[in-house]
């Protein structure tokens, strides 16, 4: 076996774990400081050396880690949400709240992917940064992240592994890449709708891959989302069992199962053709969308039923399950969306037979780094419903800003 010493030069190089806070057995010990070199890794060599017949990698391995690290992630995320004290909450410099379970979940996401899929050239995107953990009085909040990390790794019974303070510190910071439009990069909201986490309503674990800036996998998890749908008039539904995990991959369609187990099943959109029997889901938080213009949106197509407000990209998945059949996303002006809150939404979606447009009608561009470069919104809808969505978004965001010309 490799010494630490050798290890921890080999590490600063290839591997944003810093060694000498890591205490763990042989098995993980090598997978997370493997270090391959570029003409050993499949997807580099074939780039150098194409093969005569070009074939889509599968990404299946992909997927299964991904699926791993969102459900424990979940996991982690659950306890938390169980027992939040008033210390698990603090406040980042936009002023949007970030508890221990952001952190922890993206520290696990993170050592979780490497530990399945050791990479030299580990990219992940994600909303978090360790900033405030390191800052002075940050050490029992530190110390608490830590303990989650560490007890969740161990319920899966695979990991042999204990992590210390530091290597959480680099495993959050791991998320600093930039993302862009060559080679792969994970991307993670390790807790999209913190907001309504906090208030015990939905939220979801994002996580999706990007290959040369194109998404190729995504997976939902979704530990408070009934398994039955939703719908709005069900004021029952928290009786049904709560938590889903979605999964997508390119060119394979979508699937749901149980977070805690059951094999999954394949998943299609609405196949709702008259907007009159359309739900349509929205933010919860009015100030991430204007309420005021998708109910204009929803009465000019002559929708029925009272929206569906819901935090995270829980939206997504239930909409790629049939629950509703729109989703409408229209931030307030400047807003500028993150690729992490969509890139697994819109593979779910997109795979379950559905379509994610901005609202001039182009497909979402997650090959331009961490934000989206987008038109006014994000709307979402099965084939069918588009054109008429479309016009309708169109028409009110032109009266909207004609009106407000005229103030
Ligand atoms: P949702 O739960 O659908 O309302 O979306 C939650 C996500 O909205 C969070 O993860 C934030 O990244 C994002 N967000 C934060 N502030 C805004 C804003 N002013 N407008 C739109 N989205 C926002
Ligand atoms: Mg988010």
């Amino acid at each position: 076996m490799a010494t630490r010493a050798s290890l921890s030069a080999l590490s600063s190089i290839n591997n944003p774990w810093p060694l000498p806070s890591i205490y763990y057995t042989t098995k993980p010990y090598r997978l997370l400081f493997s270090c391959r070199s570029i003409s050993s890794s499949p997807r580099l060599r074939s780039r150098r050396f194409p093969s005569p017949v070009a074939s889509m990698p599968s990404y299946d391995k992909e997927l299964a880690a991904a699926k791993k690290a969102a459900s424990l992630a979940a996991r982690l995320c659950q306890i938390v949400q169980k027992e939040l004290g008033q210390s698990d909450v603090q406040s980042k410099a936009d002023k949007s709240p970030v508890t221990v379970a952001d952190y922890g979940s993206q520290a696990l996401v993170s050592l979780v992917l490497n530990l399945e899929l050791p990479s030299a050239s580990f990219s992940l995107v994600a909303e978090e940064d360790s900033g405030d953990l390191r800052k002075d009085g940050a050490q029992e909040t530190l110390k608490r992240i830590t303990n989650l990390v560490n007890d969740t790794l161990s319920t899966d019974g695979t990991y042999n592994i204990v992590v210390s303070e530091e290597a959480v510190l680099a495993a959050i910071d791991s998320g600093k890449s930039e993302g862009g439009p060559s080679g792969q990069h994970w991307v993670l909201d390790p807790i999209d709708g913190t907001k309504g986490f906090l208030r015990g309503d939905q939220y979801a674990i994002a996580l999706a891959l990007l290959d040369e800036g194109r998404v190729v996998l995504g997976v939902l998890a979704c530990p408070n989302l009934p398994l039955m749908p939703i719908n709005s008039v069900d004021e029952q539904y928290h009786e049904n069992p709560v938590g889903c995990l979605f999964s997508a991959k390119i060119g394979d369609g979508a699937e749901m199962q149980l977070l805690n187990g059951s094999s999954p099943t394949k998943i299609h959109v609405s196949s709702t053709e008259n907007p009159a029997d359309a739900s349509f889901f929205e933010s919860f938080e009015a100030a991430h969308s204007l309420h005021d213009l998708s109910s204009a949106i929803a009465e000019k197509l002559g929708v029925q039923a009272p929206p569906v407000r819901i935090d995270s990209q829980a939206k997504y998945g239930a909409l790629a399950r049939g629950d509703g059949a729109i989703y409408l996303r229209l931030p307030h002006k400047g807003y500028h969306e993150k690729i992490w809150d969509h890139a697994a939404g819109c593979i779910v979606v997109t795979e379950a037979g559905g379509v994610v447009t901005d609202a001039a009608g182009n497909n979402l561009d997650f090959s331009k780094g961490r934000f989206l470069d987008l038109d006014t919104g994000i709307i979402v809808t099965n084939r069918t419903l588009m054109p008429s969505l479309l016009n309708a978004v169109q028409e009110a965001i032109r009266e909207k800003n004609q009106a407000a010309s005229l103030l």
